[in-house]
C-alpha cells in the first residue's frame, strides 16, 4: 500500500483494485466463520490487522473497519441463516464493499432521534429518507440501513433492513469532500419510496437500535485499534525523522525536548494498545464490554490526535508538505475523536457504566 497512500488520497475515493487482495489476504472477512469463506480471526487478531493497516494507510483501514466492523458485523449477529448466506459469502470475498446507515444530517450523536421511516405495506417495508456521512454510501454493494418502523416507540421503534446496491428507490447523494480519510468513500445515502420484501429486516422489529448499541460496541474496538495503528505510524515517522535531521550540529534527537515528545508518545501508544486489546479480549470471551471499548476508543483516539499532531511539530516545516508521511496522519486522524461516536459521547457511554454500577 506504502507507494500508493498520496495517490488514493488525492484520488479521493477506494481504489477498486484494492478489494481482491484485500479479500485475498482474508481482510474482508476477519471475523467471520469459515463456512462464509471468513478468516474466523479473534477480537484481537481484527485489532492487529486494522491497526497494521492503520499504520501505513489509516483511511483504508477505515473502509476496511467499516465494512468488517459495521455492515458485515451487523449480518452476522443479527441477521437470519438465510440472510448470512446470501449476504456474507459476497462480502467476505470483497465481491462487495459493505456499508451501515446509521447517521442523518439532524441525528449524528442523538441517532435515535433520526427521521428515515421504514412503513409496512402489505409483504413490504416501504423506506423513505436521507442517511449522511455513510463510509461506501456511494461505492458499498450491500448496506444496512436503520430506520423508524413505529415512532411511537421512540429508540425502540426503529427497525435495521438489509438490501443491495441497484434496489430501486435507493440511490447515492452528494459525496463528501474531506479533510483526512480522503481513500475512504464518505457519502450520503437516499431512500426514495424504497420497497423491500419483508424478508430484508436484520434482526426483530423494533430492536434496530439496541442492535446498533451492540454492533457499536464491538466497532468502537475498531475504531481503537486504529487509533493505535495511526498514532505508531506517525512515532515511527517522527523518530526515523528526528534521528536523520541535524540542526545546531546534531541530530534533533539529541535534544531533550524532542526525546519527551518521542517517550510520551510511546507510552501513550502501549498504554492504548492494552485498552484496545483488553476490550478486544473481553469480546473474545463473550463478556461486555461496553465501558472497556469505549474507555479503549476515548483514550487511544486522543492520544493519537496528540501523536500525529507532535509527528507535524517534529518534522517542523516538513510536516507542513506532502512530500512526507505527517501531514496525512495529522489530517486522518481527527476523524477517529468523531466516527463511531464523538469523545464526548464515550465519556457519557463511560459515565453511564459506571454510575449505574
Ligand atoms: C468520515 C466519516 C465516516 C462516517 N461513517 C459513518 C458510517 O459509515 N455510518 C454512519 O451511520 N455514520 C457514519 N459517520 C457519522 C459519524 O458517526 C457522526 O459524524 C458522529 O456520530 C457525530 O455525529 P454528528 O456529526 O452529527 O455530530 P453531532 O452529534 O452534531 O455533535 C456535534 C458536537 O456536539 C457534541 N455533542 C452531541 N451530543 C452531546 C452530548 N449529549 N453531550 C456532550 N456533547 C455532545 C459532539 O460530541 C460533537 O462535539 C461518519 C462520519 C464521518 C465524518
Amino acid at each position: 500500500m506504502r507507494p500508493h497512500v498520496m495517490e488514493w488520497d488525492e484520488a479521493q475515493g477506494f481504489s477498486p483494485e484494492l478489494l481482491p487482495k484485500l479479500a485475498n489476504l482474508g481482510l474482508m472477512g476477519i471475523q467471520f466463520a469459515e463456512e462464509y469463506g471468513g478468516s474466523a480471526m479473534s477480537a484481537v487478531n481484527y485489532c492487529i490487522c486494522i491497526e497494521e493497516l492503520a499504520r501505513v494507510d489509516p483511511a483504508i483501514a477505515l473502509s476496511v473497519a467499516a465494512h468488517n466492523g459495521l455492515c458485515a458485523a451487523h449480518i452476522n449477529m443479527f441477521g437470519t441463516d438465510a440472510q448470512k448466506a446470501a449476504y456474507l459469502p459476497k462480502l467476505v470475498k470483497g465481491e462487495v464493499l459493505g456499508a451501515w446507515g446509521l447517521t442523518e444530517a439532524n441525528a449524528g450523536s442523538d441517532a435515535a432521534a433520526m427521521r428515515t421511516t421504514a412503513v409496512r405495506q402489505g409483504t413490504c417495508w416501504v423506506l423513505n429518507g436521507a442517511k449522511t456521512f455513510i463510509t461506501h454510501g456511494a461505492i458499498g454493494g450491500v448496506l444496512v440501513v436503520m430506520a423508524v418502523t413505529d415512532r411511537s416507540k421512540a429508540h425502540r421503534g426503529i427497525s435495521a433492513f438489509v438490501l443491495e446496491r441497484g434496489t430501486p428507490g435507493m440511490r447515492a447523494g452528494k459525496k463528501e469532500n474531506k479533510l483526512g480519510m480522503r481513500a475512504s468513500d464518505t457519502s450520503e445515502v437516499i431512500f426514495e419510496d424504497c420497497r423491500l420484501p419483508a424478508a430484508q429486516m436484520v434482526g426483530e422489529e423494533g430492536q434496530g437500535f439496541i442492535n446498533t448499541l451492540q454492533v457499536l460496541d464491538a466497532g468502537r474496538i475498531g475504531i481503537a485499534a486504529l487509533s493505535v495503528g495511526l498514532a505508531q505510524g506517525a512515532y515511527e515517522a517522527a523518530r526515523s525523522y528526528a534521528k536523520e535531521r541535524r540542526q545546531f550540529g546534531q541530530p534533533i534527537a539529541a535534544f531533550q525536548a524532542i526525546q519527551w515528545k518521542l517517550a510520551d508518545a510511546a507510552t501513550k501508544i502501549e498504554a492504548s494498545r492494552l485498552l484496545t486489546y483488553r476490550a478486544a479480549f473481553l469480546k473474545d470471551r463473550g463478556q461486555r464490554m461496553t465501558k472497556e471499548s469505549a474507555m479503549a476508543k476515548l483514550y487511544a483516539s486522543e492520544t493519537a490526535v496528540r501523536v500525529a499532531d507532535d509527528c507535524v511539530q517534529i518534522h517542523g516545516g516538513y510536516g507542513f508538505v506532502k512530500d512526507y508521511p505527517a501531514e496525512k496522519y495529522f489530517r486522518d486522524v481527527k476523524l477517529l475523536t468523531i466516527g463511531e461516536g464523538t469523545s464526548e459521547i464515550q465519556r457519557l457511554v463511560i459515565a453511564r457504566q459506571l454510575l449505574s454500577q
